[in-house]
């Protein structure tokens, strides 16, 4: 497959504007020889059309034939793995074993889909029969379930340039819930992304569907992402990314003169809160698990955990030497780009010239070595000062954490009580731990989306169960996760139908019920026909 640094807007390639951008190859800081071109306003224009004409056949293809689509995709990932991956690495500098993996990951979240949406009752058909005899109104005959909402804006993220970008879950609930996608390319990675887009396109062609049903856009810049959720014939945005761009496009979903629904999984840091019996038994093992956790892909990771509440001193001494050593042993770490270095060695040097927080160690320096690498480092404060500055709570994206000292049951409390929305909260306790925090549970349940215990937050698992998402700032929608089959939820609406004659349902709600799905008839959930 040929990279050629166009769009491709349904079946076309068009080269778009003269302005024109690189790919960035971390390790070296040079650019990737061959440009990408920005798309025009007409192509923005263009790739909703199509997607709107798209929606009037796709959100009707039959189900089977929609979960073939998806699993034609994952399988054509498969068939073009390598030069994926090898382009994947080239412009991440991501080791391609986890680029292998997440490739893996990228096809199984699309089979999955393929098998939610072939099985049919994700749609939640409702009946309610009538009842001509009820007094002193006859009750008419009621069904509902969900249906797509038309064209959806998909964002992907940098630091998943496979499972959050162009075939990411936003893409596969997406297209899962019978909604034409055009994705804005990442660019950080916009040869990835073109080679995925291709894959999709030949799918979309091969499977007989419309056009639009599949668009991928590129800019060297934010107007195009922000043309397309102003753009009057998208119905919904997903994004994952900072939460600084998140929130910007959510206001500018939220202005439109017809608002949509704009699902932004932004950033997060994640705490983590280490109680005195666990710290105890396990102290040395969680330093390194943890470790372990905060650096995994450069630190670049939404779960990665950047608050990290332990005991004072001599109730977490072990876990402390071990912890401070691993860091002060660490290499430096390659970032994803050079803004995303900029704003990580701009943060570590405020946090370095703060008198109210200071460092436990730092790994070995970075200027050494490779153009975007950073070093590893961890600092430390307290309770009432996490509680006195609140920009401590935010997100630092690279290889950083912080600890953070509590002197009290009480103190933990109060400190888990004043969290923002985050994605997930990890608790490390032994059963005596979580008699005694009893609390702690309960109030987390109000702040993220995912609590683990005894484990890390890093290593999001998609299956039918999974949240992922959170309060904001975590996400724009706590009532929704990016992650696992319950994401499709977020591009389908509920549609009613009153005393329509059986002919004239959608099949799902007919009296034959010809998938044999779940349905909740009259009160009781059967796969019968009536
Ligand atoms: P980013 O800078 O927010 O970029 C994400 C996308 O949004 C890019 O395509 C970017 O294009 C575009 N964009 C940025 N500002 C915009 C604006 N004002 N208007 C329109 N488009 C805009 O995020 P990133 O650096 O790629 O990713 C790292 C962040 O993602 C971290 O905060 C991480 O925690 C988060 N993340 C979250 C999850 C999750 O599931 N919650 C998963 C992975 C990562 P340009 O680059 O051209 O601006």
């Amino acid at each position: 497959m040929e990279i050629r640094g166009h769009s491709l807007v349904g079946f076309r390639d068009i080269a778009g504007s003269s302005e024109t951008f690189p790919a960035w190859n971390p390790a070296t800081g040079k650019p990737i020889e061959g440009d990408f071109h920005s798309a025009t306003q007409a192509e923005v224009d263009l790739a909703a059309r199509l997607a709107h004409e798209a929606f009037a056949i796709y959100s009707r293809v039959k189900p089977s034939d929609r979960g073939a689509f998806l699993r034609r995709i994952a399988a054509q990932i498969e068939v073009q793995a390598e030069p994926i991956i090898e382009r994947a690495h080239l412009e991440t500098a991501l080791p391609k074993a986890r680029l292998q993996s997440e490739t893996g990951r990228t096809c199984n979240q699309l089979r999955l889909f393929a098998t939610v949406v072939e099985e049919g009752s994700w749609v939640g058909a409702r009946i309610d029969r009538a009842d001509p005899q009820r007094k002193p109104i006859p009750k008419p005959d009621v069904r509902s379930m969900l249906h797509p909402l038309g064209p959806v804006v998909v964002f992907g993220a940098s630091n998943f340039p496979l499972a959050f970008s162009v075939a990411g879950g936003d893409t596969a609930s997406a297209l899962a819930a019978g909604n034409p996608v055009i994705v804005k390319a990442h660019p950080a990675h916009p040869g990835t992304s073109e080679l995925v887009g291709r894959v999709i396109r030949a799918c979309v062609r091969e499977q007989g569907l419309p056009e639009g049903t599949f668009s991928l856009l590129f800019d060297a810049g934010t107007a195009v992402g922000q043309a397309l959720v102003e753009h009057p014939l998208v119905k919904a945005g997903g994004f994952t990314g900072s939460t600084t761009a998140g929130r910007a496009l959510m206001d500018v979903a939220a202005k439109r003169p017809e608002p949509i629904p704009f699902y932004a999984e932004m950033g997060s840091t994640n705490p983590v809160f280490l109680l005195p019996g666990a710290l105890a038994a396990r102290g040395k093992d969680i330093a390194a698990q943890l470790h372990g956790s905060f650096t995994l892909g450069s630190g670049q990771f939404c779960t990665k955990p950047g608050l990290i509440f332990a005991p004072e001193a001599a109730a977490s001494e072990a876990f402390r030497s071990e912890f401070r050593e691993r860091v002060a042993q660490s290499q430096p770490l390659t970032l994803l780009t050079a803004g995303i270095r900029k704003s990580y060695s701009a943060a570590m040097q405020q946090r370095s010239n703060r008198k109210d927080v200071r460092p436990v160690a730092h790994g070995n320096r970075a200027n050494s070595v490779g153009a975007f690498a950073a070093e590893v480092a961890v600092f430390e404060t307290d309770v009432p000062t996490l509680l006195a500055q609140r920009d401590l709570e935010l997100e630092i994206f690279g290889p950083s954490s912080l600890l953070i000292t509590f002197s009290s049951k009480k103190q933990i409390l109060q400190a888990a009580q004043n969290l923002s929305g985050h994605l997930t909260a990890t608790i490390h306790g032994t059963e005596e731990d979580l008699r005694d925090f009893a609390e702690l549970a309960e109030i987390l349940k109000h702040k993220v989306g995912r609590i683990v215990f005894n484990g890390y937050p890093t290593g999001v698992e998609v299956c039918h169960a999974m949240v992922h998402g959170g309060p904001y700032p975590a996400s724009t929608d706590g009532r929704s996760t990016s992650v696992g089959t319950q994401a499709i939820f977020r591009f389908a609406r509920p549609v009613c139908y009153q005393d329509f004659p059986n002919a004239a349902l959608p099949e799902q709600l007919s009296n034959e019920n010809p998938q044999r799905i779940w349905r909740l008839v009259d009160g009781e959930w059967n796969r019968e026909e009536l």
